[in-house]
């Protein structure tokens, strides 16, 4: 099979990161014969002002034809893309991989923890509304159909780590919502692997007290928005962060951090938050596909990533290095084999 991927290059530094990582995607393609096209397509703030709409009919009749979505950040109208493409292709399970780095500052050493967030509903399922005059209600749905394939989809990315799963909610308030939810993980996870309940309130304390402490955490939508990110930084940085938006058809790898318009077009661009989710990219083609060139591929972006932060030579400002990005990006490419 062949896999079809259409890419957003996005706004600010996505054009000029993706420009960059050309030369890494060819290198893999080439070295693991990887059987996949990439087809750019605009999205974003220059689609907005170039044709009135952010996620214009032409890309959506070539994002409608692909398997796969790799999303360079987009600027201002960013929820119109990304909400509208997790809504429209049902992309239910946000995958967010917090993971230290060599020579990154930060207060922890060896973070690895994965955050699996249902993404479609709880309250972001926007069912808002003023009840009276200075009233506003909105409604947390949590229903066992999406809990349930939330937890599976942990507990596929548990057995092939350390078989360890946190639940995380508040039950103890939410009784009957968070209840569901804590209930079906119980009847899901428990003889499968380790497995262990957390208040939401006392898991965001326990991960700055003892990151080491987790291995895989599975949540409702806002709690999972929330504690990525705090991942994330625990392990290092926002802006180093990669994500992944699974669904039955259809999966969009993203980095975490934004446009910055702030550093746009000076070649200083952080590019390892967009590789990285390459790299997780490539795992979901193996996935699906069970053929291990694409694990292969995987792991060896990962790992040359790592190599060159190890180093330390080649870093960009944003971490504190003097390095241009198309710098970083040559010597990860040195290291790809
Ligand atoms: P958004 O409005 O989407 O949040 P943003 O421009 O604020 O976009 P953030 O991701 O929030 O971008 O990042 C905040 C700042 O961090 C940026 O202004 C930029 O200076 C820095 N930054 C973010 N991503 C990178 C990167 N990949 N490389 C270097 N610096 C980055
Ligand atoms: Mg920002």
């Amino acid at each position: 099979m062949t896999f079809n991927v259409a890419v957003i290059p996005g706004d600010g530094i996505g054009p000029e990161i993706y420009e960059g990582s050309k030369k890494i995607l060819s290198k893999l393609k080439e070295i693991y014969k990887l059987d996949v096209n990439f087809i750019e397509v605009e999205a974003g703030d220059s689609a907005l002002s170039k044709y009135g709409e952010a996620l214009p009919k032409h890309s959506l009749n070539v994002i409608e034809k692909s398997d796969m979505i790799l999303k360079g950040p987009v600027g201002e109208s960013a929820m119109d893309v990304v909400v509208k493409l997790r809504q429209m292709y049902d992309m239910y399970a946000n995958i967010r991989p917090a993971k230290s780095l060599p020579n990154v500052q930060s207060k922890y050493k060896n973070v690895d923890i994965l955050i699996v967030r249902e993404n479609t509903e709880d309250l972001y399922k926007g069912f808002e509304f003023m009840a009276s005059d200075g009233v506003a209600v909105g409604l947390k749905v949590i229903t066992e159909f999406a809990s349930k394939r939330i937890i599976n989809v942990a507990l596929s990315y548990a057995l092939k780590r350390r078989g360890k799963i946190t639940c995380v909610h508040k039950a103890n308030v939410m009784r009957v919502t968070d209840g569901l939810f804590a209930r079906i993980c119980r009847e899901l996870l428990k003889d499968k692997v380790i497995f262990e309940e957390m208040y939401v309130d006392a898991a965001a304390a326990n991960l700055v007290k003892d990151p080491s402490k987790f291995d895989v955490i599975v949540t409702t939508n806002v709690y999972g928005d929330i504690l990525s990110d705090e991942a994330s930084q625990i392990a290092g940085s926002l802006g180093l962060a990669p994500s992944a938006n699974i669904g039955d058809k259809k999966s969009m790898f993203e980095p975490v951090h934004g446009a910055a318009f702030d550093i746009a077009g000076k070649g200083i661009a952080n590019p390892t938050a967009f590789l990285l989710s390459i790299s997780m990219m490539f795992n979901r083609m193996y996935e699906i596909s069970m053929d291990s060139k694409y694990l292969l591929a995987s792991k060896s972006l990962e790992n040359s990533i790592i190599k060159v932060y190890e180093k330390g030579e080649k870093l960009t400002p944003d971490i504190g290095g003097n390095a241009k990005m198309i710098e970083m990006i040559d010597e990860i490419y040195k290291f790809i084999s």
